[in-house]
């Protein structure tokens, strides 16, 4: 098993989509989800330090991580990770990670937060898990928000599809997948043309849904996060190398996804090196402005 050939010489990948292998995410934010989520995955939660991910991440061929920050509080009664966290460990690695913050889009001083998070910490964009928040990010209720984040000129990091977050318990802990549809952002993006989208993971069970939204939607893109290769849907990696491969990024969730092993199952995808180089780190370099 082998890297993909446009990393054999030097790690150039980047990571849309990296959580913290630490207490801070798995323990604190996660709680019981995230016990069902690591089930799900079949991995056992052993926290690890930035050091060896960065170890990890460099014999992946990967460069870089965009390190996302998680405020589901009032949906989950979970703390956060916090945003000072998020820029504190980005500071710590400023040549590997990308900070985005979060907010929880049912606290008060969410807006207020946003722009915190921006002018005060320096971070690049925002994350969110409207499945774990709890929310409908085309209720107008939110418009404050978005006009917020499109002014302050960050990209935003959404979930899309199911979630494996309370995944086999009774109720999936109360979590709702409906928030989880992309249809739901179709509204946000053609409301909010300049604020950029990225919909997280092949959104399963509305993977054309999420093809649809990226194809019409010149602000909305999507990544290949949360899924192993060989698991994803044949017309969303049909589209990665025609249609989308503009638009679709590489990423792994991880610590849930092992990144080597994400790695060589895309080499095996046998993409041509043109549409690699774009999935792996042209498009993610365009997106976040590096
Ligand atoms: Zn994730």
């Amino acid at each position: 098993m082998s890297l993909p050939d446009v990393l054999a010489d030097e790690p150039r990948a980047i990571d849309t989509h990296a959580h913290q292998p630490t207490e801070e995410f798995l323990f604190t934010a996660g709680g019981e989800m995230m016990q069902d989520a690591a089930e799900r995955f079949g991995k056992e939660m052993v926290p690890n330090d930035y050091e060896q991910m960065r170890e990890e991440y460099e014999r992946a061929g990967i460069a870089k991580a965009v390190l996302l920050g998680w405020d589901a509080e009032t949906n989950t009664g979970n703390p956060p990770v916090p945003n000072d966290y998020v820029a504190e460990v980005r500071d710590e690695h400023d040549d590997f990670f990308v900070g985005f913050g979060s907010v929880d889009p049912l606290k008060d001083d969410c807006v207020e937060e946003a722009i915190r998070c921006v002018e005060d910490l320096d971070l690049s964009g925002f994350k969110f898990q409207q499945i774990a928040q709890g929310f409908d990010p085309s209720d107008p209720e939110h418009e404050d928000l978005w006009n917020t984040i499109e002014d302050l000129g960050v990209p935003c990091v959404f979930h899309g599809g199911n979630s494996t977050l309370g995944a086999c318990a009774p109720g999936g802990r109360g979590l709702k997948i409906k928030y989880g549809n992309p249809m739901l952002l179709d509204d946000v993006a053609a409301d909010h043309p300049d604020l950029q989208m990225l919909i997280a993971h092949p959104a399963f069970p509305w993977e054309k849904e999420q093809l649809a939204i990226c194809q019409q939607k010149g602000n909305v893109y999507m990544d290949l996060s949360g899924w192993m290769p060989k698991y994803i849907d044949d017309q969303v990696l049909h589209y990665a190398k025609t249609v989308l491969k503009d638009k679709v990024m590489f990423g792994t969730d991880y610590p849930m996804l092992d990144p080597q092993k994400w790695m060589e199952q895309f080499a095996n995808l046998e993409y041509s090196e043109e549409v690699q180089r774009k999935l792996l780190w042209e498009n993610a370099e365009e997106f976040l402005g590096l």
